[in-house]
């Protein structure tokens, strides 16, 4: 998405909790503690990925995205589809992103990544172009932008 910015990846400390989960350090308990709003939020508006989860094998994970932000009010802290944030990119100036990873099987989740999105990273020109888009959409005339479906970037 093209206003991502301060993406932190999670990918090493999942790394490190997998390694002690496999030596035995961790008991797959402690990380397989999904909480039952969290593995609705996956079956409602999670992203499903082609990862099979890496405790139990059985499924593949899904992705749910929580957004934080001043600008949202009473959204803040909801999972939103992926689908629905390069919209709210475009409306808000600044949110966070929060990306969790879950197995709907056995209850494995990990934060994946944090990221900001928003208009507040979009230069003069960017804006304008947005704006132009927005007004024409509004008008019936959607042309096919590309400035939604950028496709997943942050998926590495
Ligand atoms: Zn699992």
């Amino acid at each position: 998405m093209r206003t991502q910015r301060q993406v932190v990846d999670y990918s090493l400390q999942k790394r490190a909790v997998l390694r002690d989960v496999h030596n035995g350090k961790i008991g797959t308990l402690e990380v397989c503690d999904a909480s039952p709003y969290l593995k609705s939020a996956a079956r409602f508006h999670g992203e499903p990925t082609e990862d099979r989860c890496p405790i139990c094998r059985r499924d593949n994970l899904t992705l749910v995205h929580y957004i934080y932000g001043d600008e949202l009010k009473q959204s803040a802290g909801q999972a939103r589809k992926l689908s629905e944030l390069p919209v709210l990119a475009m409306t808000l100036r600044e949110f966070q992103v929060f990306v969790v990873e879950v197995c709907q099987s056995c209850a494995w989740n990990h934060l994946a990544e944090q990221y900001l999105l928003g208009r507040d990273a979009l230069t003069a020109d960017e804006l304008d172009q947005v704006e132009a888009i927005a007004a024409s959409a509004a008008a019936g005339r959607h042309r096919e932008t590309g400035l939604s479906s950028h496709g997943w970037d942050a998926r590495r």
